[in-house]
């Protein structure tokens, strides 16, 4: 399933901090479904801009996504907001990591953006990886 930003079934409100026509929801986003309650998830952050839930096809022991509640297609989209939202994201990121007890040990944070760097829905998201030794380069 896969977000169409502005499709037919979006939802636009006008930034009050920006002059961007933002868009609140998708109808047929997977995420954006998660963040309304119409499809469930396993919750473990939230605030007022983004939610964290376990992936449901965890890659390590803790594997958890962090989204935001507003729909973006991918990082850039997100990062074009200019409202602080990527800092929102990294630092639930590093919450989250403290959170499942593994900011000691090390994790990984990976936005894949764009097809060929595996992003397969389009609604932004950093997973957070970590409880096993990782490789580098990834696959
Ligand atoms: P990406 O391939 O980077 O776009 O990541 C999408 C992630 O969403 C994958 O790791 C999937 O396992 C995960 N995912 C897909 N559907 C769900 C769901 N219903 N609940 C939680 N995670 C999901
Ligand atoms: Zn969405």
């Amino acid at each position: 399933m896969r977000c169409r930003s502005g499709g037919g079934h979006a939802k636009k409100t006008i930034s009050r901090h920006t002059a961007h026509v933002k868009i609140s929801s998708v109808g047929d986003c997977l995420f954006c479904q998660i963040v309304s309650g119409e499809i469930p998830a396993t919750r473990v952050l939230e605030s007022p801009r983004t939610l964290a839930f376990r992936d449901i096809n965890p890659q390590a022991p803790s594997h958890v996504l962090v989204i935001t509640k507003d729909h973006y297609r991918d990082l850039g989209e997100a990062a074009q907001a200019g409202d602080g939202l990527v800092d929102e994201l990294a630092a639930q990121a590093h919450q989250i990591a403290e959170a499942e007890g593994i900011a000691g040990t090390g994790y990984r944070v990976v936005f894949n953006t764009g097809s060929q760097a595996g992003q397969t829905v389009w609604h932004v998201h950093a997973h957070i990886l970590g409880g096993r030794a990782m490789t580098w380069p990834p696959g």
